[in-house]
């Protein structure tokens, strides 16, 4: 079988079949990969360990540690973690529609429907992560958001879009050939930046506060702010299908980000609810005190004034 022999096999691995690449890192190859033992499916991260500085070894191993803690419907998880001599393994549970943002690419920009239902979920996830258990992402993007295919998610208002044609059926988010064109469900991955900052029993930050500086203890208070600016950008994009800071020069981008300049750029935004660009400026505020916290989020009219199923968990 010469496509089988070409597939990497792994010391360690030896109750997995490799099968084709999922993910590319920097650091790291996911690959789908079926359980011997049990035959179910399971996406492996594979990081090599030789390429990796001895800070760079310490967060993959806190990555597995923070993700053994996890237990979230909205949050990939971790069935095992394996170190050999050359390679960390983190055994996960497979998402197999790939990334949110293939599908953003793919369907264009989704309805107001359709966003609710993925980012209800996302939100979910980051309420657990940051109410429960004191964990924050720092980086919440649409790379890192993966979804399982589902049924035809209609739209229920029609929206006419640049590019639209204006006598087209109201097709909804339905696409031929991308698994029914739907979103399922959606999971968070990816704990390679992530942080636990709360402990979560106390709810009181991690370490002997005593003698911790104000700096810090206000870093860490601020640092969940830093994952609502990033949902408030995956918000953004899902909505109108571009995101909202964006340039060719990194100079002008980052001056652009820093200042919180962006826009509801006329024609894409004009079908868009007032509701609904309520809550992406309250996410992109840019001050942190100010900005909206998941608990906010869930309070928003766009998100309580809604008939979704998917309501927030716990
Ligand atoms: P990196 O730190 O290199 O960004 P990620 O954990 O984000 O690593 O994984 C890289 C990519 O691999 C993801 O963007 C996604 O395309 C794919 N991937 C990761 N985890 C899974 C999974 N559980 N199921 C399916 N695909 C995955
Ligand atoms: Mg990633």
């Amino acid at each position: 079988n010469e496509v089988k022999s070409k597939r990497p096999t792994y010391p360690g691995l030896e109750k997995y079949e490799i099968l084709e690449k999922m993910g590319d890192g920097a650091f790291s190859f996911v690959y789908k990969a079926k359980d011997l033992e049990t035959g179910e499916y399971r996406a492996i991260k594979v990081v090599s360990k030789h390429k990796l500085s001895s800070s760079q070894r310490a967060s993959v191993l806190k990555e597995a540690a923070i993700m053994r803690q996890l237990d979230h419907p909205s949050i990939v998880h971790m069935y095992a973690f394996i170190e050999t001599d050359e390679n960390y393994f983190i055994i996960l549970e497979l998402v197999d529609g790939g990334e949110l943002f293939h599908q953003i690419v793919r369907l264009t920009y989704f309805s107001e429907d359709l966003s609710r239902h993925v980012i209800l979920q996302v939100a979910n996830a980051i309420r657990y992560l940051h109410e429960e258990a004191g964990v924050v992402h720092r980086d919440i993007k649409p790379e890192n958001l993966l979804f399982t295919p589902g049924p035809y998610v209609p739209s229920k208002k029609k929206v006419v879009r640049p590019g639209d044609d204006d006598n087209k059926e109201d097709e909804g988010e339905f696409l031929p050939g991308v698994g029914g064109g739907g979103i399922a469900t959606i999971k968070l991955a990816d704990f390679g930046l992530s942080k636990v900052i709360w402990d979560s029993k106390t709810m009181t930050p991690c370490g002997t506060v005593g003698y911790t500086a104000p700096e810090i203890v206000k870093d860490e208070r601020y640092s969940k702010s830093v994952d609502m600016w990033a949902f408030g950008c995956v918000l953004y994009t899902i909505l109108c299908g571009f995101p909202p800071f964006f340039d060719e020069s990194i100079e002008v981008l980052t001056r652009k980000v820093a200042k919180g300049e962006y826009a509801f750029l006329s024609p894409w935004w004009d079908g868009i609810s007032d509701s609904a660009k309520d809550l992406v400026s309250r996410l992109l505020t840019v001050d942190p005190k100010q900005r909206y916290t998941i608990e906010d989020f869930f309070q928003h009219p766009w998100v309580t004034q809604s008939d979704t199923k998917i309501k927030r968990t716990r």
